[in-house]
């Protein structure tokens, strides 16, 4: 069963007769869902899908593995962005999925925590808590599909990590089999745990190459009773992190999303998603889109006008449209949601997920256009994304008429371009999509030795064998 390319095993019919005889009816033959991703760059490879219904059956197929050395991929909502959750060999792994530990255990408002099973969908969990009038503010356009345990594993972030954080700082506690099958039960709900080294913050956003999360615990918040969002359209980000300066004068730490929105992004929209109504008679060149949430005096809308009126008075503001309505409010998130759909209908040549010093983000944008020019003055950019948090979703597209295909000799010297100027402004190439299989030649690039040297050891002791997600973060 050996292969020796990389010393895993292929999982062949004899692993599998023994893995279905342990786990009578959770293992299957992968369709295709399984093995696809949303933008089509990875088809993954695997002998079957598992699917354990509690943690002691998890501990078993991982034990069974580890066993005959198979490779495994922990899978969740399969809407992973780096091709993480798809294999690719060359021996051939079996994807294990949480999908059927779903579970909401426990809403607990005394202690404000939930806790839930690692195939817990996001937006179940929105619901579920907030019939406990209370908030898990984890927001993001995958959220109907995303399931906690790849949310955590992927250290997520979204549209409110400026006011409440990413994934990590939302969790108190996991349960996690580890590589050898012992199960880590880390299911606490402190918010003050200072016994040694936090595997906790090790597992979030180790993309399944240090064991498979199977549960929870979620720090939840107060929900804001009071909400105001305006979209404003701004002369570029300059202007839009100058009016965030003066919205937090006003409005302090209420301010939870302040979304950066070029042009492109909207007329992207305006072709293919045409049926989402823009609320702006004609497309800004910039716009920002803000949210603001308080208790029940905190007068937001009024506040967030007075401090858009200053931003005015600043020349920071060109048009502003505060929502009057709750429905007015979900029109303009609309057209901020719907901006990854419609750039998948046009196809990116090359995605980025980038993150620099908050500071930095307008000379980032200066020099990037430029520099992609020059490889191909037809190439079209769309940056959006959370501008507070300085990161950037920038994607490079094909110029009208073409498409993507076209361009594929020049994708790596585009992402070599947007990626060392990311990197001399002190930034990331990874801000919340994570490295999976797609980044792994910029993880090496750009890392500073000493962590690389870290990662490989915690990765050696943890997972000897190297069967949890083979080809992930590392080199397969
Ligand atoms: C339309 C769209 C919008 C998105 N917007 C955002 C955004 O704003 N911010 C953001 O951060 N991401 C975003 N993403 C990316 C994606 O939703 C996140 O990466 C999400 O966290 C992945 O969750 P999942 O359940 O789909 O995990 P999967 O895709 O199934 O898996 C992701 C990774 O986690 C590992 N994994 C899965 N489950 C476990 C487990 N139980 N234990 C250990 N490892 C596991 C997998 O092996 C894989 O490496 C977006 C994706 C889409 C399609």
């Amino acid at each position: 069963m050996r292969d020796d390319t990389d010393g895993l095993a292929s999982a062949g019919p004899e692993f599998l007769n023994r893995l279905e005889a342990a786990l009578p009816g959770r293992v299957t033959a992968p369709t295709d869902a399984y093995l696809t991703e949303a933008r089509g760059r990875y088809t993954g490879l695997a002998a079957a899908v598992v699917r354990p219904h509690s943690t002691e059956e998890m501990a078993r197929v991982v034990r069974l593995a580890a066993e005959a050395r198979v490779g495994i991929v922990p899978y969740a909502g399969g809407t992973g962005l780096v091709g993480g959750q798809t294999a690719q060999g060359p021996a051939v792994p079996i994807l294990v999925s949480v999908e059927k530990m779903d579970r909401i255990v426990e809403v607990n408002t005394a202690d404000n925590v939930a806790q839930v099973e690692a195939g817990a969908i996001l937006s179940i969990i929105h619901d579920k808590v907030e019939d406990h009038d209370r908030l898990f503010p984890l927001w993001l356009a995958s959220q109907g599909s995303a399931r906690i345990g790849g949310l955590l594993a992927t250290n997520a972030g979204g549209v409110q990590v400026l006011r409440y954080g990413s994934a990590r700082d939302l969790c108190l506690g996991l349960e996690v089999v580890m590589a050898d099958g012992t199960v880590w039960n880390g299911l606490k709900r402190l918010r003050k745990d200072n016994t040694g080294y936090d595997l906790r913050h090790l597992m979030i956003g180790s993309e399944g190459t240090l064991g498979i999360i199977t549960g929870a615990t979620l720090k939840l918040t107060p929900k804001p009773v009071d909400t105001a969002t305006a979209l404003v359209s701004v002369a570029g980000p300059q202007a839009a992190i100058a009016l965030l300066n003066v919205v937090r004068a006003h409005l302090g730490e209420t301010i939870s999303a302040f979304e950066l929105m070029h042009r492109q992004g909207l007329e992207f929209l305006a072709e293919h998603l045409p049926q989402i109504a823009q609320p702006f008679a004609h497309r800004p060149e910039w716009s920002v889109l803000i949210e603001v949430g308080g208790g029940a005096e905190a007068r937001m809308q009024e506040r967030l006008e007075t401090a858009l009126m200053v931003g005015a008075e600043e020349g920071l503001v060109s048009d502003a449209l505060i929502a009057q309505s709750d429905t007015q409010s979900r029109a303009f998130w609309d057209v901020r949601e719907h901006i990854p759909e419609a750039n998948r209908k046009v196809g990116a040549v090359s995605n980025h997920d980038i993150s620099v010093p908050v500071s930095a983000v307008p000379e980032f944008v200066e020099r990037g256009g430029p520099a992609i020019a020059a490889i191909d003055p037809s190439l079209r950019i769309n940056a959006f994304g959370h501008l507070g948090d300085g990161n950037l979703h920038y994607n490079v597209f094909p110029a009208p008429g073409r498409t993507r295909a076209e361009y594929e000799e020049r994708r790596s010297e585009i992402k070599a371009v947007v990626h060392d100027l990311v990197h001399a402004l002190g930034g990331s190439v990874s801000a919340e999509h994570g490295i999976g299989r797609m980044k792994v030649d910029d993880l090496e690039r750009y890392s500073d030795p000493a962590k690389l040297t870290a990662m490989r050891a915690i990765k050696a002791a943890l997972d000897p064998l190297g069967i949890m997600n083979p080809g992930a973060l590392f080199r397969g």
